[in-house]
Parts: C-alpha cells; sequence; structure tokens
C-alpha cells in the first residue's frame, strides 16, 4: 500500500473514531462544563483545543452551523460556492447612500469552523504597527508586534523561504505559497518591479514591517485543499472524552447573575437548552453576532437596551460600535487572449501600497483574482468575457466607521448592520489611487502577453470614476472591532479580552479588534484566540 493510502486510511480511521465519540458525548450532555465556548470559527476553534488540551478540563464547543464536510468547504478552488449557501450567515448591510443607495452582502461563516471554513484561505499575518497599536489600546505589551511574532513562530508550519527571525516551521498550521503560480500572477509581480515596486519572497515577512511591496500571497491550502483553522487546531482532539462539540445549536444569551456569567442560553432544534460554565464563558460568534448576543444579554448601551424593554447588566456603549470592515472596488478586469485556468484559491499575487507618501504604513492593496467577478450594477453595465482575469483594489485603512443597531429581543430579531462604508471623504480618495495603481499594473508591459483588452474600467472622467467605484464596492469580509480591546469609555474588553464589568466572560474573536488590521483577518483572529487561551491557563492556573 502507497503512503498516500495508508494515510488516508488512518484520516479515515480516526474521523470514524471522532463521528463515534461525538454521538456519545452529544447523546449524554452534562448540565456543567468547565469553560464554554460559543463559536468555532477562526478564534473559537484556537480556544476549544487549547483549553482541550488539559485533559483535567471540560469544554463545550457551541456552534450554529453544521459539519464541515460539504466539497464545497473541502476543495481550495470550490470557495465561492459557499457564499449563499446554508453555510453563509447570508447578512446584508443596510442600503448605503455612499455606495449608490446599494445594499451590499456581509457574507460570514455558518459552519464548524466559522469563516475559515469558507473564506479564500489567505494567510495574512498583519502589519508591524497594527500589532503595536493593539497593544498601546490595550496597554498591554503582550500585543505588541515582538510578543505576537513569538506566537506566530509556535503556530506556523512555513512551507517558503526560510525566515527563522520570522517564520516558525514546527506549529499546527500549514502555509505555504503557491506551489505552481499561475503564469499571470508571476506576471503581475513582473509589472510591479517595472512600476518600481519591490518583490518580496514573503508577504508575511520583512514586508510587513515596512511601507509596501508585492508577492505571492501566504495560502492555507494543502494539495487543493482546504486547511481550515477548525480542522487544524479542534479536530485533532475531538476523539478525546473532555471536549464536545455541539453543532446545530444557537447561542441566544449569556446567563449573568450577580455581575458574573454562569453559563449560556441556547436553541436546539428550535427547544431552549441551557448549560452552565463553572469557570468561564468565550463569546467568539464574530463580529456580528457576538454584540448581537451580548446586548441581548444586557450587556451594551444602557440608553438603547432600555428603549428595547431589555434589563441592563451592565453598561458598556462600545458593544456594537466601531465597525470597521476591509472594501474592495469589484473589480478592474482585463481579457484574456488565450483563457489560463485559475490555480489554487484563483488569488496569488498581491501587492501592498501607499496612497499618499506621507503615510507610514501601507493604506490600499491589490489582489489579483484569476476568474472575472463583478458587482451585479458593473456587470449590468459592462459586457465581460468569461475567460478574463481582475485585479480587486483594496482599502486597508478605511476612515469611516459604522455601527450595529439591535432592533428586538428575540433571537430571530435581525441585527441591523450600518456600516458607514465610504462615508469619510478621504476613503474615496484613497479607493481612486487604488484604481489607477490597479490600471497601471494591468497595463504595464509584464502583463501586456495576457491581455486583450481591458474590459473595465477603462479610463473614465472622474465623476465617472467616482461612480465606478461606488457602483463596485463590496466588502472583504472582514468585519471586525464592534467589542473593541482598550481603556477608554468606548471599549468592551481588557487586554486579556475580559469583558469589562462582568465576570467570567471573555470574547475571543475579531470583534475585539481595536481597528482592521492591514491584513486578512483570519491569521489575526487566531493570536485572538491564542491571546485569550493564554491568558485563561494564567488565571486559571491550567
Ligand atoms: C467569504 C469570506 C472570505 C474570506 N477570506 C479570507 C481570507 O482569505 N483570509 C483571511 O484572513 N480572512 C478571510 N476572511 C475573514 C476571516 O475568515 C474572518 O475574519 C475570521 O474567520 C473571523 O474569525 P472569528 O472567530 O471572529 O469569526 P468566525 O470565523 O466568523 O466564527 C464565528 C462562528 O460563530 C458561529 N456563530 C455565530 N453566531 C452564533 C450563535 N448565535 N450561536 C452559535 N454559533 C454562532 C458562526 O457560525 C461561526 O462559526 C473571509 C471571510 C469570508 C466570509
Amino acid at each position: 500500500m502507497s503512503k498516500a493510502s495508508t494515510l488516508e486510511r488512518l484520516d479515515a480511521e480516526f474521523a470514524r473514531e471522532v463521528e463515534e465519540n461525538q454521538l456519545r458525548l452529544r447523546g449524554s450532555l452534562r448540565t456543567t462544563y468547565d469553560f464554554i465556548v460559543c463559536g468555532s470559527g477562526s478564534s473559537g476553534a484556537v480556544v476549544a483545543r487549547r483549553l482541550a488540551e488539559n485533559s483535567d478540563v471540560s469544554v463545550l464547543l457551541i456552534e450554529a452551523g453544521g459539519p464541515d464536510s460539504a466539497p464545497e468547504v473541502e476543495m481550495a478552488a470550490a470557495w465561492p460556492l459557499n457564499l449563499g449557501s446554508a453555510r453563509d450567515w447570508g447578512f446584508t448591510a443596510l442600503p448605503n447612500p455612499h455606495l449608490n443607495g446599494r445594499v451590499i452582502p456581509m457574507s460570514m461563516g455558518k459552519v464548524l469552523g466559522g469563516g475559515s471554513s469558507i473564506n479564500v484561505m489567505l494567510w495574512a499575518r498583519g502589519h508591524k504597527s497594527d500589532w503595536d497599536y493593539f497593544a498601546a489600546a490595550a496597554g498591554d505589551p503582550a500585543w505588541s508586534y515582538d510578543r505576537v511574532l513569538d506566537i506566530y513562530r509556535e503556530i506556523e508550519n512555513w512551507q517558503g523561504t526560510p525566515d527563522p527571525a520570522r517564520r516558525g516551521r514546527d506549529g499546527l498550521l500549514y502555509i505555504t505559497p503557491p506551489t505552481e503560480p499561475n503564469p499571470v500572477a508571476t506576471a503581475m509581480l513582473d509589472a510591479a518591479t517595472e512600476l518600481g515596486i519591490p518583490i518580496f519572497d514573503d508577504v508575511n515577512g520583512s514586508m510587513m514591517e515596512g511601507p509596501g511591496g508585492a508577492g505571492y500571497m501566504n495560502l492555507r491550502i494543502n494539495n487543493g485543499r482546504r486547511q481550515s483553522i477548525f480542522r487544524s487546531y479542534t479536530f485533532p482532539l475531538m476523539s478525546q472524552p473532555n471536549i464536545t462539540v455541539l453543532p446545530g445549536t444557537l447561542v441566544t444569551r449569556v446567563l449573568i447573575e450577580r455581575g458574573a456569567a454562569i453559563g449560556v442560553e441556547c436553541l436546539i432544534a428550535g427547544r431552549r437548552h441551557s448549560f452552565k460554565a463553572s469557570k468561564e464563558v468565550i463569546l467568539s460568534l464574530g463580529a456580528i453576532h457576538t454584540p448581537k448576543v451580548l446586548m441581548q444579554s444586557g450587556v451594551g448601551d444602557a440608553e438603547t437596551l432600555a428603549s428595547l424593554g431589555i434589563p441592563i447588566v451592565q453598561h458598556l456603549p462600545g458593544v456594537g460600535a466601531n465597525f470597521q470592515d476591509h472594501i474592495m472596488v469589484t473589480s478592474c478586469i482585463w481579457e484574456y487572449p488565450e483563457p489560463v485556468a485559475p490555480h489554487d484559491n484563483g488569488g496569488e499575487a498581491t501587492i501592498f501600497a501607499k496612497s499618499a507618501p506621507e503615510l507610514d504604513s501601507p493604506d490600499i492593496q491589490l489582489l489579483q483574482i484569476q476568474f472575472p467577478v463583478a458587482t451585479p450594477e458593473l456587470a449590468g453595465r459592462y459586457t465581460i468575457p468569461a475567460g478574463s482575469w481582475g485585479i480587486f483594489p483594496a482599502l486597508l485603512r478605511p476612515h469611516s466607521v459604522g455601527r450595529l443597531r439591535l432592533t428586538g429581543t428575540k433571537p430571530e430579531d435581525p441585527i441591523l448592520i450600518d456600516s458607514q462604508i465610504l462615508s469619510e471623504p478621504g476613503d474615496l480618495t484613497a479607493l481612486r489611487r487604488c484604481v489607477d495603481l490597479a490600471r497601471e499594473v494591468g497595463n504595464a508591459q509584464g502583463l501586456r502577453r495576457f491581455v486583450k483588452r481591458e474590459v473595465m474600467p477603462r479610463a473614465l472622467t472622474s465623476a465617472a470614476m467616482d461612480d465606478f467605484i461606488r457602483d463596485g464596492v463590496s466588502t472583504i469580509w472582514h468585519q471586525s472591532c464592534t467589542a473593541k480591546m482598550g481603556q477608554d469609555d468606548m471599549s468592551v474588553v481588557d487586554g486579556r479580552l475580559k469583558v469589562y464589568g462582568v465576570n467570567r466572560l471573555r470574547i475571543a474573536d475579531a470583534s475585539v479588534m481595536p481597528r482592521v488590521p492591514l491584513a486578512n483577518t483570519m491569521a489575526p483572529s487566531v493570536i485572538i484566540g491564542e491571546q485569550a487561551s493564554r491568558a485563561i491557563a494564567r488565571e486559571h492556573q491550567l
């Protein structure tokens, strides 16, 4: 038997063991666990694993979504098929006057693994300045770049050019540059060189300490298959008796008594259940539902909660405020003379740049996409050939900040996303520069052999270009910052991610980011999970 088929057989045996164990554990649910982790996404999956590594600790991991065994999850190239599926919460933002009144989708993962099971699998660690900003906001050097670098080195299994000062080789997380990059990705780097943009061997190495550059993406893909955070962290421990993973279960409320979280209330197949936590409850429901559940539990702005008839437990006006996201223009497109099939996830090359020379770090990014994608508004205006490729011009440092609004007390009452995207005029200015840069790159000599013609936007008047941007903006799905870590009145958690004024309640997910980092948000969410786990282990002497 070949090595590959032996490994496949062992994997199948282990998967059966996990299934049997979890069926057993779910068949005899306890009323009390030491820790209850709510949400199995990029942060929650990490916390659940780290706690369950200690066999004396019992962990209940609750997830609203279902299994992650669908081929659309597993096969890297199939990621777009998850959008709008049952594995997507299907959030939309409110109609936005700055986007010509458009209602834009705000997909988030509703499945074991959360975003890490439906996302584009890019591993981007964040800029040095982001982590130093987090440390300053928290007043805690544990969040500084140097300290976070230690965690990254510990958890990564980096397959690219060795960089022992920054990249680890022995960790849980398989991370690789594209093994056979699409020639159109290589050509984008040639075009960048032509424009004087420096090329880096690793976009997560020294490049993330300086003013920008270009390179191949880091991918969470092995042999064409997605490596979700849940599969890397939680799944390998699921044959143990001390971790119960409960999918299909909606957390509706944190139960709080005398200023401390004592458990959670949830719905299983429409029926109400509650579970107690003898040590802590950790909310990892993502940046939309963590604030929702907090508010429905009485933790939020007192006046807002009173207007909805929710008894106030803790006045924290920052819950649901400070909504941030990355946006991109979907998209600049060129027709291939001869179409080239996408490789990996269809997006392997990137450029980070500054929209203005005086900035101290990059604030715009170009993401290549090896097949055509357009918003319905732009698709209605241009004829886009199937054999095309594109560049997403993206804004990394948005100044527009939105807010979430609760509409009622019931679990089915939606939370409204008032994104405020492009409400700050400076964001439009930066995006204009970003579209210009995308066109300079796409029309450069280095990419000429992949260009029959520029499909869109082509040269436009400035008013028409603004209209193109407003009609083309979509989210990069980096919703964050809605229960921020910090020390001011709008902060919701402290540097150890404990909710102010509520004992035994912690938040570990993208909501705690004080600002959205210069990166796709999965890797920073993993760091948040690691930081929460380390703080818990210290405080509970685990
Ligand atoms: C389509 C898409 C593409 C993306 N591409 C990338 C990329 O390529 N690289 C990158 O770095 N980032 C990417 N992201 C973003 C990244 O996946 C997220 O930032 C990251 O997963 C956030 O982690 P989290 O733990 O905060 O939340 P999530 O990963 O969203 O996890 C939250 C979990 O909580 C569950 N949950 C929510 N409410 C409840 C409830 N009431 N009860 C029980 N469970 C609940 C959810 O179902 C989910 O599993 C993408 C996201 C999407 C949606």
